[in-house]
């Protein structure tokens, strides 16, 4: 058997075993590794193989294995760890600029992504360019010769319009640029970022991988020539690699994410097909809903909805407030991605800090609620969110 399922990639891919035969993957709780003699540690520190380990910042036995097996799940050539979701978006970008690079980015950000392209990459004389990430147009007006590299999340926070991954690529390469996606919300189950056209995928595996809201961690996936050559000695010199044991939650967390992320997207569809049309809600935003802006693009991108839905209410802020504190089951907070069902309300929690013009023009108005759907029966939280709206 030469070619495996990715479901199977996901529960054997990477693993290696002690001379024990664990059947669960041991976490190597080491920083560092003893040599044989001091010759082999000589050699080891010239040139390291494999499954050559010097320092944790630099590489172990349980991160490597998490490595692996979700750059055999994406089909990337090769993957490195990092400690959170903003170390690999950081890592990504900053391991490959320098001053005097130019970079187009879209608008619509996760609030620390946007810090980092807004704030710390043009105080290193990086200059960095904004378009709506939806207009194809845009991104072939701002992209030029000489333009390093393009950003963007390819399913944007909170109102989940897409960005067309092919389409931004295309422009990208014409002009030499490298094509840097982060993908947390469109997941890795419904990911096909590379063979779309991404040079680089970003993950925040604090949300689909663990899934489980137990721990921190982010995933850059690559080339190896990029990964190992690029991003490897900016993550190993300047800290942001990944802990033994962060990778053993998230090495759990992928072996069952296919399952889940499968089943809360089965769940996010029942959702929004269910409150469509409720007198309370103004309009509903799901990428695999017919009435989506983007359904034809969603359906080539993604192949499905996803496990986020938005939606309006008529009443605004007092409406959303009264939604989610009528909530049975869906609790209240800002992950996503969680086998745990969880409402948020974008425009006092995760998007408190800008301004109502900045909120506005990201749509996200005062009414918008966010759902991240987990795995709980779906009878019971379509029953849920009906009985939260039947109750404004
Ligand atoms: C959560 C998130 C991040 C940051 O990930 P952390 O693991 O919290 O550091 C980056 N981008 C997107 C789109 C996210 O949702």
């Amino acid at each position: 058997m030469t070619k495996r399922g990715k479901r199977t990639n996901l529960v054997h891919g990477g693993t290696k075993r002690s001379q024990w035969g664990e059947l669960s993957e041991a976490i190597f709780l080491t920083q560092g590794f003893a040599y044989d003699s001091a010759e082999q540690a000589e050699a080891r520190f010239l040139k390291s193989g494999p499954d050559e380990y010097i320092y944790a910042r630099y590489g172990n036995p349980t991160v490597a294995m998490f490595e692996q097996r979700i750059a055999l799940y994406e089909g990337a050539e090769d993957a490195f760890a990092t400690a959170s979701g903003m170390a690999a978006v950081n890592g990504a970008l900053t391991s490959v600029l320098r001053a005097g690079d130019h970079v187009v980015a879209a608008r619509a950000l996760f609030g620390s992504c946007l810090y980092i392209l807004e704030d710390i990459l043009p105080r290193f004389g990086v200059q960095v360019d904004f378009v709506d990430g939806t207009d194809l147009e845009a991104w072939r007006a701002a992209v030029k010769p000489g333009t390093k590299a393009v950003f963007f999340e390819s399913m944007a926070n909170p109102t989940l319009q897409l960005v067309d991954i092919a389409g931004v690529a295309e422009i990208a390469h014409a002009a030499g640029a490298l094509v840097v996606v982060d993908h947390a919300f469109s997941t890795p189950v419904f990911s096909d970022a590379i063979a779309q056209g991404a040079d680089v995928v970003v993950y925040s595996a604090t949300k689909h991988i663990d899934g489980q809201g137990r721990a921190l961690g982010g995933v850059i996936l690559g080339t190896r020539d990029f990964i190992r050559g690029t991003v490897e000695p900016y993550m190993k010199h300047t800290g942001g690699s990944m802990s033994p044991f962060t990778a053993w939650i998230m090495l759990k967390g992928l072996e069952t994410m296919d399952l889940r992320v499968r089943a809360q997207a089965a769940s996010a569809g029942a959702i929004a097909t269910a409150i469509e049309g409720h007198p309370q809600v103004v309009r509903v935003s799901y990428p695999g809903l017919p009435s989506f802006g983007q359904y034809d693009l969603a359906r080539r991108q993604l192949g499905a909805g996803g496990t986020m839905v938005a939606f309006e209410l008529k009443g605004g802020k007092d409406a959303a407030f009264a939604f989610c504190n009528a909530l049975e089951i869906i609790l209240i907070s800002n992950n996503l991605g969680d086998a745990k069902s969880i409402a948020t309300h974008p425009a006092t929690t995760t998007h408190q800090r800008l301004t109502p013009e900045q909120r506005a023009g990201l749509g996200i108005s005062d009414g918008l609620i966010r759902l991240s759907v987990g795995i709980e029966d779906t009878d019971d939280l379509v029953a849920d969110v009906v009985q939260a709206l039947d109750r404004l």
